[in-house]
């Protein structure tokens, strides 16, 4: 039994049946527990360690950094924190705009709430959010989200929040019958709610631009449709690129895929921002919401906010993903993977679809029937046919991120092409298993 499964709550588990393996150490795409035993990492972990595990240059910075100087609070200037905020204004092409750092994911889209309400002089104003999607596990985080695990949680959150239905092309809520028509009907749904809350009342508009951990991946006409749908009503779009951004997508950002057609007014990230090796997030702002703010008190700070540690992770990290052409990297593969997956679908009746490809991220959504598309299971619970699937993989020494009916495919950008082989033809042949164990006749009821 684990050292710490009586004494640490974790996270999303049920904490009497939490007992998994101690991690000691890990590089590259792989890790390794006290044991011994090794593990090929297919999801990056939560989807954060897009430059593997331990990558040595931001090891050396947390390193160095350390030795010079821990920490200082936002009243004082620190080195790392103002070369960080330069370089991702560059990268993102904001320019004269600013960075709010914060902790990670969740408490930059809260903050990025607060801030588009006060540039907009609209403190009460709206904001509009997607059905099925996934903001962050603060009580803000939860309001801002549409998530089946979090929901009994809602009413606790924040007020002013409305959910729109998502650009679900497979199962598409407006009865669209191609991607085409769903990106615009889901898009077209964002501009008539605002047009019904009225403008004046909806302070912005918070989606990510192509993946999600709740498996739907956007066509790619939905995000500049809801570009001009925002721009048209004068409403401030908020790209969360907690999971989407530093190359998971093919990008630095997924949004730049679109170009300026796909330009946010502000943007959360997290995660890949430091490859997961320290916790650090930040809220990205044009110079027009900067602008807007540059003479208002801002009344909200966290304690470590823009934490020097942290800070020089993520200027290594952003320094790896350039020098290792990571994000040229990460859609070549990527675009590899999914063409593999879609010959995979070819072979295996359970692939109802396979979405992703810009980048190192894909999805596969498991059906019971094909024609029908009836779900594996219905959304979110695990299927235990799937449930199987992952135990096996892990048993071979593979870790496979499932959700509901779905994996998710978001391996390190450092990953070996050969590990990646590996990890898939694992997966074909799981899948053929897993096919024969949904379409055999069940011998329920069979008496002796
Ligand atoms: N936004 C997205 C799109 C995410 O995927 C996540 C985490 O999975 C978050 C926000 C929340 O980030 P954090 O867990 O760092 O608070």
């Amino acid at each position: 039994m684990s050292p710490e499964s009586r004494t640490v709550l974790h996270t999303w588990s049920v904490p009497a049946r939490w007992d998994a393996p101690t991690i000691a150490g890990g590089a590259g795409a792989w890790f390794w527990d006290v044991e011994g035993r090794r593990y090929l990492d297919m999801s990056s972990l939560s989807e954060c360690c897009n430059l593997g595990h331990q990558h040595p240059a931001v090891v050396r910075a947390i390193q160095e950094q350390a030795a010079r100087l821990c920490y200082t609070t936002s009243a004082w200037g620190a080195e790392p924190r103002a070369r960080l905020a330069q370089r991702l204004l560059e990268l993102s092409g904001f320019e004269g705009g600013r960075v709010y750092f914060t902790l990670g994911g969740a408490d930059a889209n809260e903050t990025a709430v607060k801030l588009a309400r006060w540039a907009s002089g609209k403190p009460q104003g709206l904001i509009v959010t997607r059905e099925r999607s996934y903001h962050g596990a603060s009580y803000a985080g939860i309001a801002l989200s549409g998530d089946a695990r979090t929901e009994a949680q809602k009413p606790l959150g924040m007020r002013g929040v409305v959910h729109v239905p998502p650009p679900y092309s497979y199962r598409c809520p407006f009865g669209g019958r191609t991607e085409q028509e769903s990106a615009g009907f889901a898009a077209a749904a964002v501009g008539s709610t605002i047009a019904r809350e009225q403008p004046e009342r909806v302070a912005a508009v918070l989606m990510e631009a192509d993946a999600g951990t709740n498996g739907i991946v956007a066509p790619d006409a939905y995000w500049p449709a809801v570009r001009a749908e925002t721009r048209a009503a004068g409403v401030y779009l908020i790209a969360d690129e907690v999971m989407s951004g530093f190359g998971r997508c093919g990008e630095w950002f997924a949004w730049q895929r679109h170009g300026e057609a796909g330009r946010p007014d502000l943007m959360t990230l997290a995660k890949g921002l430091t490859g997961a090796h320290a916790p650090l997030g930040a809220v990205v702002m044009s110079a027009e919401v900067a602008e807007s703010l540059e003479m208002k008190p801002i009344p909200t700070g966290l304690t470590y906010s823009g934490h020097p540690l942290c800070c020089a992770a993520g200027l290594a990290a952003l320094q790896a993903y350039e020098d290792e052409r990571l994000m040229e990297r990460s859609r070549s593969l990527g675009r590899a993977m999914h063409a593999r997956l879609l010959e995979m679908q070819e072979r295996h009746a359970a692939i109802g679809e396979v979405r992703g490809g810009h980048g190192l991220f894909a999805v596969v959504e498991l059906v019971r029937d094909r024609a029908t598309r009836e779900p594996l299971s219905p959304w979110d619970e695990l299927d235990p046919d799937l449930a199987r699937l992952g135990a096996d993989a892990r048993a071979a020494g593979v870790c496979f991120a499932l959700r509901g009916n779905l994996i998710l495919f978001a391996p390190p950008l450092v990953i070996e092409e050969r590990d990646l082989d590996h990890a898939l033809s694992l997966l074909d042949r799981l899948l053929a298993e897993l096919g024969q164990r949904i379409h055999e006749p069940k011998t329920q009821g069979v008496t002796a």
